[in-house]
């Protein structure tokens, strides 16, 4: 009997809809709330720096919200995306498991950020926006964007962090190609960049840092320039959720259900779109599937981190939000995976962990490209350093499957491709990864300014 690698679905079987959990969570999310009155953010505060239809979404409790028709076009260009069954990886694993992927990295950005890059986008442009601002980690996000406003011809400025800037210099080409400018963050351009150099000449920044810059110059012009933000909102999550809809149906399709969800977690986007609809199951359904959220050993919000109101950039600029982090001064090693060193998880994410609903789990460097190498010689197809957090939870779980004897079903994200991080790569056949075990005063110490809000 030939057996099926991969199931794809028609066009006309993706979702029309998203899904956002609000609706059915039995605690709903804290509110974001201003840092100077200390009150939930109004929409008339949020308006400053977001299109208005997206802090409708940030702010809504409805369970589905309509995916518009221009949305879905677009989605098309590689939507809807593979759902794959790693037989050579389980067969290398010599697991009873079975393993599932679902393939986010054929998109034109090689990631899962399109999905929201589109609509946010989308949005911005109704409103008659003609500027956005951003920021990226690893570059994913403002490529993901740059071709998106190439397409609604929206004028971007990108926030890079330096480490990655430089350590990736063909995602920057990937974003002038569609049309962006791109700036090493910390930068001299904004006074929160000014003010990490004059601590720091040799800062080689962060993500908090870079949203601190992006919000800055959107604020200055709020009539015609918005931020966009790639992860940790809400609104961000729901868009991703077309992800697991697909799944959802590609699993009926191969007559399977997972046990085990995973995804990998920066500020939580990829991890709750594939996530989410399938803790509706447990929700609504009484079903019992494991949801894991992996990060890096050397960022460990998660599972380290404190449950409490913080800021979602390191200078203060955001709104407080509800959040498990590690105080947002909190400066993550260099680590490869770019995209996961991030200070916070996002609400909703948050709640969900401290109600028990979901679980979080973290894995150091090296056991990460050790799994992502296992997966480019089996799967052939080479992760980017962020998805092999996801890869290595699976095989973790499928090892435990045949230490136990049983046969459990894993599905995984992998929400990107590594073509553009081969550096990494050549970084770890150097020899020159090593893994970063942070010690609890260095935690303590980030989080003791948390008092202070
Ligand atoms: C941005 C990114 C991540 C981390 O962000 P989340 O919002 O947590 O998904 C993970 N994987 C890839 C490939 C990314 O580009």
């Amino acid at each position: 009997m030939t057996r099926v690698k991969k199931i794809i679905l028609e066009e006309k079987d993706m979702p029309t809809r998203w899904y956002n959990i609000v609706g059915d969570m039995p605690n709903k999310p804290l509110p974001p709330i201003h840092p100077g009155t200390k009150k939930p953010m109004t929409k008339e505060e949020l308006s400053v720096i977001f299109a208005e239809e997206l802090i409708n979404q940030e702010l809504s409790q409805e369970s589905y919200i309509d995916i518009p028709e221009e949305v879905q076009d677009l989605y098309k260009i590689w939507r809807p995306t593979p759902l794959v069954r790693a037989y050579n990886l389980e067969k290398a694993l010599d697991t009873p498991a079975k393993i599932y992927f679902k393939n986010e990295s054929v998109s034109p950005a090689g990631s899962h950020k399109p999905n929201t890059a589109i609509p946010q986008v989308y949005y911005n442009y109704k409103q008659g926006i003609k500027h956005l601002t951003t920021e990226t980690g690893g570059g994913q996000w403002g490529s993901a964007l740059s071709f998106v406003c190439k397409h609604f011809n929206i004028d971007l400025k990108v926030f890079m962090v330096k480490v990655s800037y430089y350590q990736k210099p063909y995602r920057k080409i990937m974003m002038n190609t569609w049309g962006a400018d791109v700036i090493p963050s910390p930068s001299t351009l904004t006074s929160a960049g000014r003010a990490a150099l004059e601590k720091d000449p040799d800062c080689s920044g962060s993500l908090g840092l870079a949203i601190s810059e992006a919000v800055e110059l959107a604020v200055q012009n709020p009539e015609t320039t918005k931020y966009t933000l790639g992860s940790v909102l809400n609104h961000v999550a729901i868009h991703q959720t077309v992800i697991g809809e697909e799944a959802l149906t590609q699993m009926e399709i191969a007559g399977d259900m997972p046990d085990i969800v995973i995804g990998c977690f920066g500020g939580g986007s990829n991890f709750a779109g594939l996530g989410f609809p399938f803790l509706r199951k447990n929700l609504k359904e009484g079903k019992n599937i494991r949801i894991l959220a992996v990060e890096p050993q050397s960022c460990p919000k998660l599972t380290r981190g404190k449950f409490h109101y913080d800021f979602g950039d390191s200078a203060g600029l955001t709104p407080l939000i509800p959040m498990y982090t590690l105080g947002h001064s909190f400066q993550p090693s260099d680590i490869h995976a770019g995209g996961l060193r991030y200070h916070g998880a996002g609400a909703v994410v948050s709640q969900l962990l401290k109600d028990g609903l979901i679980e979080a789990h973290s894995i150091p460097q090296l056991e990460t490209f050790e799994a992502g190498m296992l997966f480019a010689n089996t799967e052939c197809i080479i992760p980017a350093p962020e998805s092999t957090h996801a890869i290595a939870m699976a095989i973790r779980e499928a090892k435990k499957a045949k230490e136990e004897g049983k046969s459990k079903t894993i599905l995984f994200n992998l929400s990107g491709h590594g073509l553009v991080d081969l550096y990494a790569y050549e970084q770890y056949f150097a020899g020159n990864l090593q893994n970063y075990d942070i010690s609890d005063a260095m935690i303590n110490e980030s989080l003791s300014e948390l008092d202070k809000l």
